[in-house]
């Protein structure tokens, strides 16, 4: 059996679909400045970093040969609860599962006396063009990467290896045609044309990645959403009808009721979400979040939790946040 063959089988017996990149593409560095030169990338400066590696990707690693590319889908029903978490957060960090999956097929390869690193959404790389030039999908109107299998509820993670495998087929076409679907359904108008996401107006960026106060005219947009956003995703035409399994680790967590996450201490707060992806962001933009979704949906049963954390918060962001959510439900 060829490798392409052998690590197919492996990643498929993972639960993961494979194809190769070639080595010798190149990413427009004229478009990535201009992303940026826009502001784009809000406040993620790593983003205005190691342009080279971005344009060059085969150069993070010597010796590479091919570039594989995973995939792994997420798709499930959306729990109903009070503060919607974003699909790809609702159980263990997709960055471990990925990346232990990964690093088993890594192994193999080294077992072959062939070198070989994994990424998964680590590495200073453009992993979304990287995997449409290897057939994986395509970067859809949302910006995000469509497969025809998965649609856009997927994880991508990569391979580079110095093993010689050759490149799947790129696909040939824009499957995107006429249909707006994730355009319509961004409530912040962050998808631009040419399949670019102004970060610094994206609700997966203001509750996650951005540390700061949130934008008074972004509050109201965000409604119900604790952490993340996955309405452009969830919008898209090519997601699965029939349900694909998935990875057990990705079943829903149980997570508190928005309003008692005001309630959590450090400590509780890491015994609650150590191991997920909303760990990473921290308590306190946890609450900040919690604070916003209470002053859209919120009754006033929860105004008492929101005055809970201006007793007992010693941050100035949080005491606004808690503010404007009562101010919001006493103006109901
Ligand atoms: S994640 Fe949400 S806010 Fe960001 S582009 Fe998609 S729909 Fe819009
Ligand atoms: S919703 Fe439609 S336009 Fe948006 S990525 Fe999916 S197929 Fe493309």
């Amino acid at each position: 059996m060829d490798i392409y063959k052998t690590l197919e089988e492996y990643a498929h017996s993972l639960g993961l679909s494979m194809h190769v990149a070639s080595t010798d593409i190149e990413f427009s560095e004229s478009r990535l400045r201009e992303w940026i030169r826009n502001g784009y990338h809000a406040d993620m400066e790593w983003m205005t970093q190691n342009t080279p590696l971005r344009i060059h990707p085969h150069t993070i690693f010597r010796n590479t040969q091919s570039i594989l590319v995973f995939s792994l889908s997420y798709a499930q029903n959306i729990p109903k609860r009070r503060g919607k978490i974003a699909l790809y957060s609702l159980g263990r960090d997709y960055h471990k599962v990925l990346k232990h999956k990964l690093q088993k097929i890594v192994s193999y390869i080294h077992s072959m006396g062939e070198e070989a690193i994994s990424y998964v959404d680590t590495a200073p790389i453009m992993e979304k063009c990287i995997a449409s030039t290897s057939g994986a999908g395509w970067i859809g109107k949302s910006s995000l990467t469509i497969s025809e299998q998965y649609g856009a509820v997927f994880f991508l993670g990569e391979i580079f290896t110095s093993l010689n495998v050759a490149p799947s087929k790129p696909l040939t076409s824009d499957k995107c045609g006429f249909c707006t679907q994730c355009i319509e359904a961004c409530p912040t108008q962050a998808i631009l044309p040419n399949r670019t996401i102004d970060a610094r107006t994206c609700i997966s960026y203001l509750t996650i990645e951005h540390k700061g106060s949130i934008p008074m005219k972004y509050r109201k947009l965000i409604h119900d959403l604790l952490y993340g956003c996955d309405k452009c995703s969830v919008a898209c035409i090519y997601n699965p009808i029939k349900e694909i399994p998935i990875d057990p680790d990705f079943s829903p967590r149980t997570y508190p009721d928005v309003r008692d996450i005001l309630y959590l201490t450090q400590e509780s707060f890491t015994s609650v979400f150590a191991g997920s992806a909303i760990h990473r962001i921290g308590l306190s933009q946890l609450q900040r979040n919690a604070c916003i979704v209470l002053g859209n949906i919120g009754t006033p049963d929860d105004i008492p939790a929101l005055q809970h954390i201006q007793t007992t918060s010693e941050s100035p962001i949080l005491h606004e946040h808690a503010q404007w959510g009562i101010d919001m439900i006493r103006g109901r």
